[in-house]
């Protein structure tokens, strides 16, 4: 930039021009604002005024052309301009659950101001909005209006140079809208060079200069006056009158029929209308039928409103040559272009960290008002171990059996007493006929039948084989087959009991022990090393811990940052010289800690509920679950740059958490996986983290048994890291 022109322009956009896919959101537009000026970007809706805007400020990369603001390149030094800029974004973006005085605090903060000079800047500015009886309110509260002030306020916090507000009337009052634009011209004559967008026309006229959008192009650029000392505006020959007539629609179309009428607008109760010299209100109006008496009349000079309205005529009579009208001198149009034309500036960065202490704190003041946050983290938690934990028991007791006995007698009754002192099955009752019998089982009461032969007694008193048939429903797998071997084990130990006693009292006995007693050849002692009472909340509360840490602290960060961008707080922050670093630290060390809490709680109902005692070094675990923390807030900010809103981060974490529960190991083993899925299941951080948990709690493991676990889980963790910290920029786009 050369030096000459950078003092007396503020800002300065040269051919700027921003698609959307297929959609022209900005196109070429140019246009300088000089220092102290009050530039009024005027358009419709949609016509690319934001989006210009956010260019300005460097959080919107441009599809081409270039922006200078404060000397700066919009894009490239962004950093640069940030701290001497305020920006009021369109949409209220200020934290509703936070008083007046602790958004301003937090965005003085934010801006690298403390103690005395944090407070007086906060008096200055309470005092010039009048805001300061409201400090306490929390912004949620206030009216439309006040909330308005208090987003000028908080962009007013670090003394910007240049303000830029993105329609900062819209939606409240008129009393409201006056005030604001007094406060505006107050800031005028301080020195505070601003940059307006609005779509109201009458606002138009309050500025020192005004740019026209129309279908995303600079229609018409100058100051008021000029603009309406156009030609296309007031031809010469001709004269502009402001009519007052009753029911003024029903005579629009007669009056742009009449001979020398060039144009007729209306404006709220009156007509106004451009027409030659030659034609005077009283001929005008006995053309169009209505009494004199009734009418007013007066010549007027144009209004902005009559000049865009007559612009825009033309733009849309003429689409072709919509090129507009640019007060604009050629030649030092060209000598801008060349002057931004030159070598490609270096991304200019800021401070990475600025900005932690004030994110930090908000945060901590956000978790403290909405106390279901912290329900979420530390009671829930709790009870879905809980839950969890007796729910997950897949020690199978106590199956319903019918018994069908046909026999009777005292071996057939010793059979059923047999059947139930296992304690695997629970008799249901017995039944008298076939028919019953099946229904029992096909009504899903029993899940086992047990059927004894009428001559059972008679054939074992005999010696003779005799078969016992045990009918199983098979639509629970699990149930069918512990049921199935149950009653194959317990035929077998029936049938050796009864072959030992027979083998006992012959001469040559299969094997005898040591008190020369008859016993089984081989025989098979098995010694359970960790859980000795196979109880399986042993094996599946450990496991749980992972999960659950790993659901709420996926949810809770990628919530608490989608929620900003969807409040339209994020863009405020990427404005503001918040570092990248400062912003996601900021963010995630408050949801670490309370996540660092929450493990612990869940520990401590792990081996006080469960009574699962942690048998290796309770610090490495700790250590180690820090580091999966890690992962999974890494996890959470990976979804969070990938959604838009609340409900696509929630879908999101639910992708994430769907393979976490189910390839993990934790409910079905991992050796049993089919190859492709096995696969899978390794780039699943929680697999590695559930290892190391069952490994430490249940084994004992030490370091050295876990480091094919530790090694997985930090690649797994340097890779989302990576990802999300790279996703994550301070840009909408
Ligand atoms: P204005 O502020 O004048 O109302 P905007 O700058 O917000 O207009 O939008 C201009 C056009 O660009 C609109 O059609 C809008 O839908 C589109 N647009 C703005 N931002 C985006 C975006 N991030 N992605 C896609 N389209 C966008
Ligand atoms: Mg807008």
């Amino acid at each position: 930039m050369n030096g000459s022109a950078s003092d007396a322009v503020a800002i300065d956009v040269c051919g700027l021009t921003r698609h959307f896919g297929d959609l022209v959101a900005v196109e070429d537009v140019s246009f300088q604002v000089d220092r102290g000026a009050i530039f009024g970007l005027l358009g419709p809706n949609g016509s690319g005024k934001s989006t210009i805007i956010r260019m300005l400020l460097g959080i919107l990369p441009p599809t081409s052309g270039t922006a200078n603001v404060l000397g700066h390149r919009s894009l490239e030094e962004s950093e640069l301009i940030k701290p001497r800029v305020g920006y009021m974004s369109q949409r209220f973006s200020l934290y509703a659950d936070l008083s007046v005085r602790e958004n301003l605090d937090f965005y003085g903060r934010v801006y690298g101001l403390e103690g005395e000079h944090l407070a007086e800047r906060r008096e200055y500015v309470l005092e010039l909005t009048e805001m300061g009886d409201y400090q306490r309110q929390l912004a949620g509260n206030l009216s439309g209006g006040w909330k308005q002030r208090l987003a000028l306020s908080c962009s007013l916090i670090h003394e910007p140079e240049i303000l830029m507000l993105d329609e900062p009337t819209a939606g409240i009052d008129p009393v409201a809208r006056r005030h604001l634009w007094d406060l505006l011209f107050e800031l005028s004559g301080r020195g505070v060079t601003q940059l307006v967008t609005t779509h109201y026309m009458d606002e138009a006229e309050r500025c020192t200069d005004v740019g026209y959008i129309y279908l995303s192009r600079m229609l018409v650029l100058g100051k008021p006056s000029q603009l309406k000392a156009l030609p296309q505006v007031s031809p010469e020959g001709t004269k502009r009158y402001e009519l007052r007539i009753p029911k003024a629609t029903e005579h629009l179309t007669t009056l742009r029929s009449v001979d020398g009428v060039r144009d007729a607008t209306l404006f709220g109760e009156t007509v106004h209308v451009l027409v030659d010299d030659c034609l005077d209100p009283p001929q005008l109006i006995n053309r169009i039928e209505v009494q004199a008496a009734e009418t007013e009349s007066r010549e007027i000079p144009p209004s902005l409103e009559d000049v865009f309205v007559t612009l825009t005529a033309a733009a849309e009579r003429d689409h072709t040559n919509a090129a507009g009208v640019d007060l604009f001198n050629a030649e030092v149009q060209a000598e801008r272009v060349a002057s931004t034309v030159g070598p490609q500036p270096k991304m200019v960065k800021g401070k990475s960290l600025a900005g932690l202490g004030a994110v930090l704190a908000k945060e901590l003041v956000h978790i403290r008002r909405q106390p279901t946050t912290l329900f979420f983290m530390l009671v829930i938690p709790v009870m879905q171990t809980l839950i969890f934990g007796y729910a997950i028991d897949t020690q199978i007791e106590n199956i319903p059996m019918v018994v069908f006995d046909m026999d009777g007698r005292q071996h057939a009754s010793e059979l059923t007493s047999a059947f139930v002192n296992t304690r695997r099955f629970r008799l249901l009752e017995h039944v008298l006929d076939e028919t019953t019998f099946h229904r029992a089982i096909t009504s899903g009461r029993a899940k086992v039948g047990l059927r004894i032969p009428p001559n059972y007694s008679d054939r074992i008193v005999r010696g003779e084989q005799v078969v016992v048939q045990v009918l199983i429903d098979g639509s629970d797998s699990q149930v069918a087959t512990t049921a199935q071997s149950t009653a194959h084990l317990l035929g077998l130990s029936l049938s050796i009991q009864m072959a030992r006693a027979i083998g006992d009292s012959l001469q040559i006995a299969p094997a005898r022990d040591e008190k020369g007693e008859g016993v089984l050849p081989i025989e098979v002692r098995s010694r359970m090393l960790f859980n000795p009472d196979l109880d399986s909340s042993h094996f599946f509360v450990p496991g749980l811990v992972g999960i659950i840490l790993q659901l709420v602290t996926l949810f809770l960060t990628s919530f608490a940052i989608v929620r900003e961008r969807e409040l339209g707080t994020l863009e405020q922050l990427f404005v503001t010289p918040v570092g990248r670093m400062g912003l996601l630290l900021g963010k995630l060390l408050p949801y670490a800690m309370i996540g660092f809490v929450e493990l612990l709680l869940v520990l401590t109902v792990m081996i006080y509920v469960f009574g699962v005692p942690v048998n290796g070094n309770l610090v490495l675990l700790l250590a180690l679950a820090m580091l999966f923390m890690v992962c999974s807030l890494g996890l959470g900010l990976l979804v969070s740059t990938l959604s838009k809103t609340q409900l696509e981060a929630m879908q999101f974490a639910f992708i994430i958490m769907l393979p976490s529960v189910l390839l993990s190991g934790f409910m079905f083993p991992r050796s049993e996986m089919p190859l492709p899925i096995y696969l899978i299941t390794f780039g699943i951080p929680v697999t590695y983290f559930i290892e190391i948990l069952r490994g430490v709690v249940l084994r004992g493991a030490d370091l050295l048994d876990l480091i094919p676990s530790i090694v997985g889980l930090v690649i797994c963790c340097t890779l989302v890291l990576w990802l999300s910290v790279m996703r994550f920029q301070k840009r909408l786009a």
